[in-house]
């Protein structure tokens, strides 16, 4: 595989940018090495400056359901951008993506449109306090919220790849009404209660997705909703990442639960930047203008993202692709296993719809302890294993591969072909 231009862009960025990337997790700092550096992107591939393809399900981290320039959404931002970029003043089609999205969620009476996951979850949590008067929120340890100061605790995702505490320049005042609970223990959460009267709200992923792909047991999110509501905490759910992914709406329907507030980023803009919190109308009525809680945005809504965001979910209800998603996850988590088991590597892979990662451990993964128990030096060599058999994933343990309705029968023969070629060559280099 020849890297010579991105090895390029690599040292010429690091003199402004930090790390030449301008998220972490792109930097590849776990598995080693140069990163990529990407040309453009097509249906289910992308192409590195270089010229080399891979099939993606890195997917930008969640946001290209449809895979990459689907030509609806193309068509929909190419004649947005004709009427211009911004106005300060609403638009029509703020109006329909708020419609489409509150019809996909039952307990969604109204919605505020943001830029981003981490302003979604932060103004969700600014809401829960203002809304029950009370300081205290709990999260769960390797979910991550993006990264405001209050949530930068026990978080995973990059927090998790670069083993941080936390992260430095989060002053202690600003996480000591955090809590840390531990996924899929209630009797976590119940402490808390027993032992705190301040609590307003609990927020957690409905299905981790930021410390691998972990999934709730048995009625956890369910009895969460219960024990929130006996003790007048709100339930915050954050569907950033499994919003639109596993049913066209949230995971909260597939699970049966329905949260206080929901905060959605990724899938909505399609590519571009829009997060999104909504709640019932009761909730929502304390947001400026119509009540005491600010929160406000330059660019929130803007129309060009919302255009995009509109032509990706109008895409997803008409293909409803997500019966798809199961089986191509089966498969994939079939080859996965087996390939894994041919040559002796001990593997658990855990998915949900359209989002599954494999966890080099031969143990359940149900929490972070779990999963902070893998083999991340293995992961490290599959992964580049993997770039070389052309197919790009994330390069963390702790990240999730997401799939696209453009990912058909032909890369479904590629992902395998290359899943049985790196596991062969992790156990005989
Ligand atoms: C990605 C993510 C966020 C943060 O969203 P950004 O758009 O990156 O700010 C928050 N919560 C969850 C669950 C996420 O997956």
């Amino acid at each position: 595989m020849n890297t010579t231009k991105s090895q390029e862009l690599y040292k010429r960025g690091q003199r402004h940018m930090v790390g030449a990337v301008n998220s972490p997790v792109r930097a590849f700092q776990s598995v080693g090495g140069t990163p990529i550096f990407i040309d453009h992107g097509q249906g289910a591939y992308v192409t590195d400056v270089d010229g080399n393809t891979y099939v993606d399900l890195v997917q930008s981290y969640g946001p290209m359901i449809l895979g990459h320039g689907h030509p609806k959404v193309l068509e929909a931002v190419s004649q947005a951008i004709t009427k211009g970029f911004s106005f300060g003043a609403s638009t029509e089609a703020e109006v329909e993506l708020a419609e489409i999205i509150c019809d996909a969620f039952p307990g969604m009476d109204m919605v505020r449109l943001v830029n981003s996951g981490t302003e979604a979850v932060f103004s969700a949590i600014r809401l829960a306090r203002a809304f029950k008067g009370k300081n205290k929120i709990i999260k769960f340890d390797g979910c991550y919220h993006g990264h405001a100061d209050s949530l930068l605790v026990a978080a995973g995702s990059g927090v998790a790849t670069l083993s941080l505490p936390g992260s430095s320049g989060v002053p202690e005042e600003a996480v000591k009404n955090t809590l840390i609970a531990t996924y899929n223990s209630l009797d976590s959460v119940k402490q808390h209660i027993a032992a705190n009267e301040d609590i307003a709200a609990v927020i957690i992923e409905p299905i981790a997705g930021n410390m691998g792909v972990v999934l709730p047991q048995d009625n956890f999110l369910k009895d969460l909703k219960i024990l929130c509501e006996q003790h007048n905490i709100l339930l915050i759910i954050d569907e950033v990442m499994t919003g639109f992914r596993s049913t066209f709406g949230g995971a909260q329907e597939v699970l049966g639960v329905e949260a206080d507030i929901t905060c959605l980023g990724k899938v909505i803009g399609g590519g571009f930047p829009v997060g999104a919190y909504g709640a019932r109308r009761e909730i929502m009525e304390m947001v400026a203008p119509l009540g005491p809680m600010y929160q406000a945005g330059t660019l929130s809504g803007n129309p060009i993202a919302v255009a995009s965001g509109i032509a990706t979910l109008k895409a997803l209800r008409g293909t409803n692709p997500y019966q798809l998603f199961n089986e191509l996850g089966k498969n994939i988590s079939n080859t996965l296993l087996e390939e894994a088991r041919k040559n002796k590597i001990d593997l658990t892979v855990n998915r949900f719809g359209a989002m599954l990662n494999p966890f080099f451990n031969a143990n359940e993964i149900n929490n972070f302890d779990d999963a902070k128990q893998c083999n991340t030096d293995q992961f490290a060599k599959f992964f580049w294993l993997m770039m070389e058999e052309g197919v790009f994933i994330p390069p963390s343990q702790y990240e999730a591969w997401f799939l696209s309705i453009a990912i058909g029968s032909t890369e479904l023969d590629k992902l395998k072909i290359a899943i049985s070629n790196s596991f062969k060559k992790l156990t005989n280099p």
